[in-house]
């Protein structure tokens, strides 16, 4: 019954999501899997974090327009979401609530739950506030080095600050809201959650920075992570980094990261 209901609510969401243009036909029918299995296993708390994650992502990716004009293209995708991304960002997330199915009254999967969905909220609040930054980023690898804004492995200041900010908001609505009043979550576990995702997005930023697919498009003369085709039609061409690592992949491992951190304490008993 609830699983139905997940169905439902998920549905809606998805079909008013592809209306506003936030995901585009495979991104809707991938956030009806992903929605279902988390409304409809997990419940309505869990569909409260990922609700967060899924608005403030799609409002932020629309603000700052003008300062984010010209920048957009070295995005490998506009605003419309597409499945692989609703993949990369959801499918750590997905995984750990259909895991509560099976591990009914285990905190990990709630709080492995929020983790993942912490370090894909902090990389895409790093994103897209990062290019508020008035200065340019550096790149991760190198601090010394100063890069384009928008540039794969570049990181600033405000964009740092909203990774922080992205991942405990996240972390907070965890352990203000968990499933079960059965479990009491507190500040250390908001700092598990919060830190935990924060490490997730640096991965991001390292993995973009190192050996993430990276293309050239030969007419703009530009670094692009768009491939077959850049915006302008031209075939771009592989200048660095595992042809399979896109950004869809580079997303789960920062989502995978963020997860990973907070099972491994709670495994050692760090906390709970
Ligand atoms: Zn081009």
């Amino acid at each position: 019954m609830q699983l139905l209901l997940g169905f439902l609510f998920a549905a809606v969401i998805a079909y008013l999501a592809y209306h506003a243009h936030s995901l585009n036909k495979s991104g809707a029918l991938a956030a009806v899997f992903t929605g279902t299995i988390i409304f409809g296993v997990g419940g309505l708390r869990w569909a409260i974090l990922l609700l967060t994650f899924f608005i403030t992502s799609s409002a932020l990716s629309r603000a700052f327009k003008k300062r984010k004009q010209g920048l957009d293209e070295k995005f490998s995708k506009g605003h419309e979401r597409d499945a692989g991304q609703v993949f990369g960002n959801g499918g750590i997330a997905t995984a750990f609530a259909a895991l509560s199915y099976f591990f009914p009254n285990e905190p990990w999967t709630w709080v492995g739950f929020a983790a993942a969905l912490a370090a894909v909220n902090a990389d895409t609040w790093a994103t897209e506030l990062g290019v508020l930054n008035p200065s340019s980023p550096r790149m991760i690898t190198d601090l010394r080095k100063t890069v384009e804004k928008g540039t794969s492995g570049g990181i600033s200041l405000v964009g740092t600050l909203a990774a922080l900010a992205g991942s405990g908001i996240i972390g907070l609505l965890a352990v203000i809201l968990p499933p079960t009043d059965n479990w009491t979550l507190n500040t250390g576990h908001w700092l598990l959650i919060t830190f935990s995702g924060f490490a997730g997005s640096l991965f991001d930023s390292l993995l973009g920075g190192t050996v993430q697919a990276m293309y050239y498009c030969p007419t703009d003369k530009k670094e692009t992570e768009k491939h077959p085709l850049h915006t302008c039609g031209t075939p771009t061409v592989h200048i660095r980094g595992w042809r399979w690592l896109d950004n869809d992949w580079v997303n789960l491992a920062c989502s995978a990261c963020g997860a990973f951190g907070v099972v491994v304490a709670l495994a050692f008993g760090i906390l709970l």
